[in-house]
């Protein structure tokens, strides 16, 4: 013959909901198992308890039971499983408050893991170590965990970090989850806190941090090193490093995606003789062959001379500007030479369709 629930929780039929609250917090901190290992007595007592209030503390449930006994829930409520410990603490976890201090963690399952936050480094790059790649070593100020600092499961919510709080509203019975007040719903508490550390056992320390870019990234690009940002306390994982990558211009070369421009400068003398000319790359040279007459403002572009793709997508092009330097200052002799070639028609302009003007190749570049 099951136990009268008013007898289980010890009180009258006419107790209050406060009463109720009370008296089974009374016989939950008498019975609990951290206080009873191994009593199997108690256990079937703070579970009886859990099922008595569970009833008397629904105003409905409560009619039902006042009226047909244990009869009332024999094929629906706890049926005849009765409730198990999980469910106990899941749903009267803010009863039992703060009266425990040993951990009760292996109920409640999916324990919530807080994640450290992130930090933002910026990087700036050679057009070097662009093309190249580059593994860089840099200092980062990140918190880590203090030596010697302990944690153990929060009691009030079994390491969940989360509290379910049980109301009867005009819908029914509702439960409703909120953050763990004791632990702010990491879940854990600080147990050891060594001194220097912060309230949750945390230290400044600057780390160095090795981090491998890869070639071809480009301005505004973010690059992840996974768990190199902040810690977190206890079992938590840690933040990530964010290194947003930035460009230092370069003196020679300018990039344009994964092409590069590059203005070269040759003489009238050398634009009109056809000349082979030696470009320095970044890694590299490359030599081109400029044609008798070339003009300037003309561009010759050396396939995959460029910034090999990030995404192995090949390389970028080399775009090689020719700009016919205008001598400033003329000796006697070329001063001379030049006044002979004023009428002469062969110095006389005559672009072909060929030669571009600049306003055709910016409707070029629109089209
Ligand atoms: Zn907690």
């Amino acid at each position: 013959m099951k136990q009268d629930y008013y007898e289980v929780l010890g009180v009258g039929k006419n107790a209050t909901e406060g009463e109720i609250k009370k008296a089974y917090r009374k016989q939950a901190i008498k019975y609990h198992p951290d206080k009873n290992p191994g009593d199997q007595e108690a256990e079937a007592k703070f579970k009886l308890a859990a099922e008595a209030y569970e009833i008397l503390s629904d105003s409905q449930k409560k009619a039902q039971y006042d009226q047909f006994g244990h009869a009332a829930f024999e094929n629906g409520g706890f049926g005849g499983g009765g409730m198990n410990m999980e469910d106990i603490f899941s749903q009267f976890g803010d009863i039992f408050g703060s009266a425990f201090g040993g951990g009760f963690g292996g109920f409640g399952g999916g324990q919530r893991r807080m994640k450290g936050s992130d930090l933002r480094i910026r990087v700036t790059l050679s057009l070097e170590e662009i093309i190249n790649g580059v593994e860089k070593k840099i200092k980062v100020k990140r918190k880590t965990q203090a030596p010697g600092v302990q944690f153990t499961t929060c009691s009030t919510c079994k390491g969940t970090g989360q509290v379910t709080r049980v109301a009867n509203t005009i819908l029914g019975r509702m439960q409703t989850a909120s953050p763990c007040p004791k632990c702010q719903g990491s879940g854990q508490i600080i147990s050891n806190r060594p001194s220097g550390s912060d309230a949750q056992g945390m230290i400044q320390e600057e780390e160095t941090v090795s981090i491998k870019i890869p070639s071809g990234v480009e301005e505004g690009m973010q690059l992840k090193v996974s768990g190199k940002g902040n810690a977190a306390p206890g079992n938590g994982i840690s933040g990530d490093l964010l290194v947003l990558i930035q460009e230092k211009q370069d003196e020679n070369f300018v990039r344009e995606g994964n092409h590069l421009h590059y203005d070269l400068y040759i003489s009238i003398a050398e634009a009109a003789l056809g000349i082979s000319k030696e470009i320095a790359l970044i890694d590299g040279k490359v030599r081109i062959k400029l044609e008798s007459g070339i003009q300037s403002g003309k561009t010759l572009r050396l396939k995959n001379k460029g910034i090999r793709d990030l995404n192995g997508y090949g390389s970028g092009d080399l775009l090689v500007h020719i700009n016919v330097w205008t001598p400033k200052v003329l000796n006697r002799e070329q001063k001379k030479f030049f006044e002979n070639m004023i009428e002469d028609d062969n110095f006389r302009p005559q672009p072909e369709k060929s030669d571009k003007s600049f306003f055709e190749k910016v409707k070029d570049m629109f089209a």
